[in-house]
């Protein structure tokens, strides 16, 4: 069992490079924006719930996420491993997956943060709003408030896993091709 978490600010390419490694490394991909933008397209409860936090470009309290992501895990009984990418985003949702996992007899392996500087993934997220249709890469002040949040509450995480000696960080910055060559470099070191 090995659980990888991918950290990055949007637009660090996380979701890009899950595409990569979950094949590689035969992980489960659990991204949690992409199960809130499913609800959110479908209308569920959940959906609705979650709606007008992602509008602002604000977290989706704490309480609705730890609960969908759980659901999700509890899907998978028989995978290799996870690939949690967009999760976990605060504090309370990293105490909450080392629990959750703890209960299983699991754990997270191992945290890799894909770094880049602001306005290069300012100027990515507005060309990536162009095709994605997402509202939340279209408009500037938005994203802002995304890195607001992700300084405020997710920025904190690294020296959560720092001071468990699970967490990495690698270039965000080349291309696709060389980022997934650096991610494995630390993954095939983990085993
Ligand atoms: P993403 O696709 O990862 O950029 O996520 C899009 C939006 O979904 C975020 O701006 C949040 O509103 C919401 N979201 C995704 N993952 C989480 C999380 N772990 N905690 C809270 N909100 C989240």
């Amino acid at each position: 069992m090995i659980n990888i978490v991918l950290f990055g600010k949007p637009g660090a390419g996380k979701g890009t490079q899950a595409e990569f490694l979950k094949t590689k490394y035969n992980l489960t991909h659990i991204s949690t924006g992409d199960v809130f933008r499913y609800n959110l397209k479908n209308d569920t409860e959940l959906g609705k719930q979650a709606r007008a936090y992602m509008d602002r470009g604000d977290l989706v309290p704490d309480e609705l996420t730890i609960k969908m992501l759980q659901d999700e895990v509890e899907k998978h009984p028989d995978t290799a491993g996870f690939l949690f990418d967009g999760f976990p985003r605060t504090i309370a949702q990293a105490q909450a997956l080392d629990a959750f996992l703890k209960s299983k007899g699991w754990q997270v392996t191992a945290t890799i943060a894909l770094e880049a500087d602001d306005e290069v993934l300012v100027q990515r997220l507005l060309e990536r709003g162009k095709t994605s249709g997402r509202a939340d890469d279209q408009d500037e002040t938005l994203i802002r408030n995304r890195y607001q949040e992700y300084n405020e509450k997710t920025a904190p995480l690294m020296d959560y896993y720092r001071a468990q000696d699970k967490f990495y960080a690698v270039n965000g910055i080349g291309s696709i091709a060389e980022i997934t060559e650096r991610l494995s470099l630390v993954i095939d070191k983990l085993n």
